[in-house]
């Protein structure tokens, strides 16, 4: 049973305003998304769950636009609370979800909330935004999903990278839309900008991210050789996670196969594209 939705508003500094919305249970925030406020934009809108709060929240902020990063529920399920005032932006694919939300396993309806349409949404056909005295370029972030967006600000060393790099230290599972391998070259690409600050889908501002991203980058690409070399002596996919003997968290069997090991090991003895 959800408890209660939860919306904070964390200043990181003058200019940017971390907007964090998750579900708990009792005091337990299950997972945390991150929206940034940056002027009069926002980057991604925060979980359906938190709707009410988003909503008080856009009536005392001037809102003007929203830019959605990619389909997942958790990025754009609070798109519905800045009507009228704000114009959402998102890619095609993106914004074929935000027109008409997918159905979720009951297990996601807990954790984000199912998103209300937002047929106002239009494409987002710039290669840069200018958000005040800020020029955002638009960069392909592909590989978590087949399309996704990031917003990086050259002068300030600013990357708001969405679900760019994973969450976790050790990626253990993963979306049968996730292409590990191309997520690996998203990061090594996000390396080459040297961003002073990573603003992380989930875990927030991460200030020089450099040894963050490596090591995922190590995790996966060494996984990816442990992966190929048996399968190469002919084991399965089955065969391989149960080698790996990565550990099933309790929710897996929840995700209705959303997230599974298998997935993860598909994807690595797959090509980037
Ligand atoms: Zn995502």
């Amino acid at each position: 049973m959800v408890g209660t939705s939860m919306l904070e508003a964390v200043p990181f500094d003058d200019r940017i305003t971390c907007i964090k919305t998750a579900s708990s249970v009792g005091d337990q925030v299950i997972m945390w998304v991150y929206a940034y406020h940056v002027e009069d934009a926002l980057f991604d809108a925060g979980c359906a769950n938190a709707i009410g709060e988003l909503r008080e929240y856009a009536t005392k902020h001037p809102i003007r636009r929203v830019f959605v990063t990619h389909f997942h529920e958790d990025h754009y399920g609070g798109c519905a609370a800045f009507l009228p005032n704000a114009e959402i932006f998102a890619r095609p694919m993106t914004l074929e979800s935000i027109h008409k939300p997918y159905l979720l396993p009951q297990f996601f309806e807990w954790v984000w909330g199912t998103p209300d349409p937002v047929i106002e949404a239009c494409e987002l056909t710039t290669s840069t935004i200018q958000v005040k005295d800020f020029t955002f370029e638009v960069l392909d972030f592909s590989g978590h999903c087949a399309e996704m967006i990031g917003f990086w600000e050259p002068e300030q060393k600013w990357l708001f990278s969405a679900d760019a790099v994973p969450l976790p230290s050790e990626k253990k599972m993963a979306m049968p839309e996730e292409n590990i391998p191309k997520l690996i070259t998203r990061m090594e690409e996000i390396q080459d900008l040297n961003p002073h600050i990573l603003f992380d889908g989930h875990r927030g501002p991460i200030p020089q991210p450099r040894k963050h991203i490596d090591k995922r980058i190590k995790f996966l690409t060494e996984l990816q050789i442990q992966v190929q070399e048996l399968a190469n002596k002919g084991k399965t996919i089955s065969e391989i996670k149960s080698i790996l003997g990565f550990p099933e968290p309790w929710y897996l069997p929840n995700t209705e196969e959303r997230f599974a090991i298998e997935h993860l090991i598909r994807s690595l003895l797959e090509d980037e594209d």
